[in-house]
């Protein structure tokens, strides 16, 4: 998909439309958006992916206990950038792994139920080719991943 201006409601709104049956009756959805933010100049496919692979983190997390929680998707300004942050109720990244998450098939899900690539591709996607940040905040019972989206970015 090109590079373009994009609304990021729309697609996390389309990410979450799309993820609706693996998000399940026990996860509540919670949107707080900040509709009075500028379009995002982005590549739309692109963040899609990475919205997706949070989201699918954030579900795996929650539901281990098989007890559900709530998602939050919080959009804010943030100067000249545009925060995109995914909230999940589960039991947090413990401190000991949370420098290889980003790392190439780092995972601590069973064989077969991951690949270890989610969050290598998101900050490839965010850093590199949106110039972006990407960063997670966690204690048990709140972790947060928070993107971070320049609005004046140059076309890569
Ligand atoms: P995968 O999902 O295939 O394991 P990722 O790169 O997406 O690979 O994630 C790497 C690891 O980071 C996960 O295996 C998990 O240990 C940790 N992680 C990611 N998101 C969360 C989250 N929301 N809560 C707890 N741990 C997480
Ligand atoms: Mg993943």
């Amino acid at each position: 998909a090109p590079y373009r201006v994009v609304d990021v409601h729309e697609l996390l709104d389309s990410t979450l439309v799309m993820l609706s049956g693996k998000i399940g009756q026990r996860i509540q959805v919670v949107k707080d958006y900040d509709r009075t933010l500028p379009p995002v100049p982005a590549y739309p496919a692109e963040l899609n992916q990475v919205w997706t692979n949070l989201v699918d983190n954030a579900v795996f997390a929650m539901d281990g206990d098989g007890d559900g929680g709530t998602l939050t998707v919080r959009t804010a300004r943030d100067g000249d950038r545009v925060l995109v942050e995914f909230r999940d109720t589960g039991p947090g990244v413990p401190p000991d792994i949370r420098g290889r998450i980003f790392d190439p098939f780092f995972t601590t899900k069973p064989v077969g139920e991951g690949t270890g690539l989610g969050l290598d591709i998101s900050w490839r996607i965010v850093v590199n080719k949106h110039h972006g940040s990407i960063q997670v905040e966690s204690v048990p019972g709140d972790t947060r991943f928070q993107v971070l989206l320049p609005l004046t970015a140059p076309e890569p």
